[in-house]
């Protein structure tokens, strides 16, 4: 017998269950289905647990370096991978069971265990079970890509998802690929007491960034011992009697490493093969994620797509903001537009990469006239007294219409204090506005209207 419902969500990660609190509160009888965790990447697998073995790697870091601070610590720092690793199962866990719990509270709301697939347009079944509803909200993310590289069968690797399993040390590990998750991972466990290797196979880390983002960056990891190869033509992997021996480059270099542990780091792909996307007739891309309008309405009438598995967004925020764009227009009535957001993400390294907007290449591909104005951390004085001088903010700005291009803070903060060039793109102000605001002493983002205000043509 097929059960009705006034709405259906598969999966619960970050769209899926505020939305199911949005519904059922407006009347709605509504199916959450999840086929493993709630809370989905961003709570078991993603930001909560990397966030969090990124402040025990930040907590010996600073240990190692207490000395500098006159604060003298016995031996050497010594780290306790099982400790570590209870601490971010903890976090996960909890924020795991909050979810769970609210879930399980919402009148109206049916939670439903296993895997969903389209069996029809309006109807979608869940092992015997078959559910029907007139709106159907997929937010079904993504896991971690595991390329076709030579030899990759032949040996074990980990993902962002299993590395997530150890409580011990590796010898040495090997990450593949010079972009965000990879590179927060490498520096984590290099500040845990491993030999970390990056290997990237383009000319330089987090290629998407500018220029000089991505040389301090690489600067950055490196002072502290990381191992980066670039133009790694030729990765492949071999089991080695000491673990994997991961090939580099066949013209330069070492042409291979040899790591205990080797992380696969090399972009996400979303989990849409296997939701009978094509019985219903529904388009995905070349790389299969789900094609959507403005309001992240599918092609099929009754069906939206939110979160990662658009392709509109790779975040936990935009995830987020999705569900917010798809309740304020079917409940509100509103129209809301996911082309109204400006993307913003960071990178949490440490210190932390926060962007917004263009960056310069962006900006300067335009074909305006621009206005960008760069300040190097160590002319911060909150930074300076903080002993974490590493990194600058950049600023580019529309000369004409003087509205805030883009702006990178890599540095002590640079996450948070990004926020007040985000907040003004959001309003629409030109920048002048942000130079009259009175901002505390010392913070790294009283130094934002001085950036503004040294803002100069580019060239
Ligand atoms: C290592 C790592 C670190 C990250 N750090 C950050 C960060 O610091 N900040 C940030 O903003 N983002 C971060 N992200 C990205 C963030 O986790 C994702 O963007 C976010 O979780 C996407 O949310 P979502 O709701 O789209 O999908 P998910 O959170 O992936 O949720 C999808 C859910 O759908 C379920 N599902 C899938 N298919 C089906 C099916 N057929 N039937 C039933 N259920 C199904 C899945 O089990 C899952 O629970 C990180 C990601 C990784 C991997």
């Amino acid at each position: 017998m097929t059960e009705t419902f006034d709405a259906i969500i598969i999966g619960a990660g970050q769209a899926g269950p505020p939305l199911a609190g949005r519904l059922t509160a407006a009347g709605m009888k509504v199916a959450l289905i999840e086929r493993k965790l709630f809370g989905g990447t961003c709570v078991n697998t993603g930001c909560m647990p990397t966030k969090t073995l990124i402040a025990s790697a930040y907590a010996a870091h600073l240990a190692r370096r207490g000395a500098e601070y006159g604060v003298d610590v016995e031996g050497p720092i010594k780290v306790d991978m099982k400790r570590v690793k209870a601490r971010a199962d903890t976090v996960s866990t909890n924020a795991r069971t909050n979810l769970e719990k609210w879930l399980n509270g919402l009148d109206g709301l049916t939670i439903i265990e296993g895997h969903a697939r389209f069996e029809g347009r309006d109807v979608v079944r869940v092992g015997e079970r078959l559910l029907k509803a007139p709106r159907i909200f997929i937010n079904v993310g993504g896991r971690a890509s595991v390329p076709d590289m030579p030899g990759v069968d032949t040996v074990d690797y980990l993902t962002n998802t299993s590395i997530l399993r150890l409580d011990t040390l590796p010898r040495h590990l090997v990450v593949v690929g010079g972009s965000y998750i990879g590179l927060e991972f490498a520096q984590m466990y290099r500040r845990f007491g491993a030999e970390v290797t990056v290997v990237e196979k383009g000319p330089r880390l987090i290629a998407r960034e500018d220029e000089d983002v991505s040389e301090a960056v690489r600067n950055i990891l490196t002072d502290e011992g990381i191992m980066v190869r670039t133009n790694a033509t030729c990765i492949g992997f071999k089991p080695h009697p000491n673990g994997v021996a991961v090939d580099i480059d066949c013209t330069s270099g070492e042409p291979f490493a040899v790591g205990s542990h080797v992380l696969l780091a090399v972009g996400r792909r979303p989990n849409t093969d296997d939701l009978g996307l094509d019985t219903v007739g529904i388009m995905v891309d070349a790389r299969g994620y789900i094609g959507v309008d403005d309001s992240l309405a599918t092609n099929v009438h009754g069906i939206w797509a939110l979160g990662d598995c658009n392709g509109r967004g790779a975040f936990t925020h935009t995830s987020y903001n999705d569900y917010e764009i798809v309740a304020a227009n079917l409940l509100d009535g509103k129209s809301r537009r996911v082309s109204d957001r400006i993307p913003a993400y960071a990178l949490y390294i440490d210190p932390p990469l926060g962007r917004v907007g263009m960056s310069e290449a962006e900006a300067a591909r335009m074909g305006r006239d621009l206005l960008v104005s760069k300040r190097p951390m160590t002319r911060v004085g909150r930074a300076i007294e903080k002993g974490e001088t590493k990194g600058f903010m950049k600023i580019v700005a529309d000369a004409e219409t003087k509205q805030i291009l883009g702006a990178a803070i890599l540095g002590l903060n640079g996450d948070e204090a990004l926020h007040g060039i985000l907040d003004m793109m959001n309003a629409k102000a030109a920048y002048p506005v942000l130079q009259w605001a009175v901002p505390i002493h010392p913070t790294v983002s009283e130094l934002i209207p001085t950036v503004l205000g040294d803002l100069k043509p580019f060239n």
